[in-house]
């Protein structure tokens, strides 16, 4: 195993990280940071949690401490990421790493006012972090000058996918100087990232840490199958009899994240919501209540807590499991951060057990169950046939109407998915 001396980086960062406590690269770090110093394109295929950030945080200012633009600072790295939290996080750590060093960062996100935004860029900076919709508004306002930018990252590419930037990227990557180095990451590579890695990234080298080789395994998982109306008392059960230092709440929906977080301030748990409904400041005042540990509990939607960058989180709940396999191993990756352990508990009920099926698939394990609690509910377990391993490839079965019942069981699905995130 290296350490950070031997991947090429100044003192200046060396020293600022140092500061932080980073002993040693992780692995993410000690594959990304030497290919990038060296100049190549990477595609990384890494999840929050892994250290991503200062893999190509670092490498990045490594080489604007050696190229400076002559006169007025201009943008020459741009880091585009999904939320405004991730992006305010990615700022905060380049504010961290490049402590020692002249370097001017900025990060410029959506829902709060644009003058200061706009106050900064024209004073000039090096390093500009930002959500795609804001930044697009503020070219098309004149407000940003991408002429010189050397270095592109594009964060979090599925879930930017997910919450449909995928046009608005694509506008950016037309504006962008043809001439310049491109980074990747995404915490999976379905096809369509697959192919958006394909229109912009040169020659890349492949940084691969699928999750399941990861974070998966130092996670304790467990699964309950519980009725849906027994949730809210299975979930308060389990906070009152573990120690749950610091633990998030997935809901699959705004309301139900609401709701939630009421009935556990009755049974005198406190937890905060956050969710898109919520105000910039509401959602930054809950992360900070949440870091500084004055809240115990979050209570978040998908999208909301994506990028997170609180350590320590002790415990992660998939309160609803959600539909898309992706998102549990987003999810349960809150937790298990930075080489430590954590624990990660989910509820199946009836209507969830597809969504189960499609989680053990993915991660490739089956998740243990615990059924010596009050509301276990035998209903809520996939049927045998349903499990992994046991599925049938209907494509390959040569049987028609099993192939047909596929369909419509798929069918079926589709709909349930679309009328539960309504
Ligand atoms: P990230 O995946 O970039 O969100 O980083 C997850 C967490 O790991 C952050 O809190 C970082 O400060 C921390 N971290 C990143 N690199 C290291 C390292 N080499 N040693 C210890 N902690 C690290």
């Amino acid at each position: 195993m290296s350490n950070f001396e031997s991947l090429g980086l100044c003192n200046d960062i060396l020293k600022a990280i140092k500061n932080e406590g980073y002993d040693r690269p992780t692995p993410v770090q000690e594959l990304a940071i030497p290919l990038l110093i060296e100049g190549r394109d990477v595609l990384g295929v890494a999840q929050t949690g892994t250290g991503k950030t200062a893999a190509f945080a670092l490498p990045v200012l490594e080489k604007l401490s050696f190229s400076k633009s002559p006169g007025k600072r201009n943008i020459r790295a741009l880091i585009l990421s999904p939320t405004r939290e991730l992006a305010a996080q990615i700022d905060q750590r380049f504010y961290v790493y490049s402590k020692y060093m002249d370097i001017r960062h900025k990060v410029i996100f959506g829902g709060v006012g644009q003058k200061p935004q706009v106050q900064s860029l024209r004073k000039g900076i090096d390093v500009l972090v930002a959500t795609p919709g804001r930044l697009l508004d503020l070219i098309q306002q004149g407000h940003v000058n991408l002429d010189y930018v050397e270095f592109f990252v594009l964060d979090e590419a599925d879930r930017m996918l997910d919450m449909g930037f995928i046009r608005d990227i694509k506008k950016i990557l037309k504006i962008l100087p043809k001439n310049r180095q491109n980074l990747l990451f995404s915490a999976t590579m379905p096809s369509k990232i697959a192919d958006l890695a394909n229109s912009f990234l040169n020659n890349a080298e492949m940084v691969d840490l699928s999750p399941n080789e990861i974070t998966v395994e130092r996670i304790d998982q467990a699964i309950f199958f519980v009725r849906k109306e027994d949730k809210v008392k299975l979930i308060i059960d389990i906070i009152k009899e573990n120690q749950v230092e610091r633990g998030i709440i997935f809901t699959r929906t705004k309301h139900g994240a609401n709701r939630l977080v009421k009935k556990l301030d009755r049974a005198n748990i406190s937890a905060l919501a956050i969710h898109g409904n919520k105000s910039q400041g509401a959602r930054t005042r809950a992360l900070s209540l949440f870091k500084n540990g004055s809240t115990p509990l979050l209570v978040a939607t998908d999208i909301a807590s994506r990028g997170i960058d609180v350590d320590d989180v002790s415990h992660v709940f998939n309160y609803d499991l959600p539909n898309e396999p992706e998102s549990y191993v987003h999810r349960i990756g809150r937790t298990a951060r930075a080489g430590k352990g954590g624990t990660a508990y989910a509820f199946c009920d009836e209507s969830e057990s597809g969504y189960l099926v499609g989680i053990e698939r993915l991660i490739d394990q089956k998740i243990p169950v615990i059924d010596g609690h009050p509301y276990h509910f035998t209903k809520a377990i996939p049927k045998p046939n349903q499990r992994p391993g046991k599925i049938k490839n209907s494509k390959n079965s040569g049987n028609s109407g099993n192939n047909k019942n596929a369909r419509h069981r798929t069918r079926r699905r589709r709909r349930r998915r679309k009328n539960n995130s309504q």
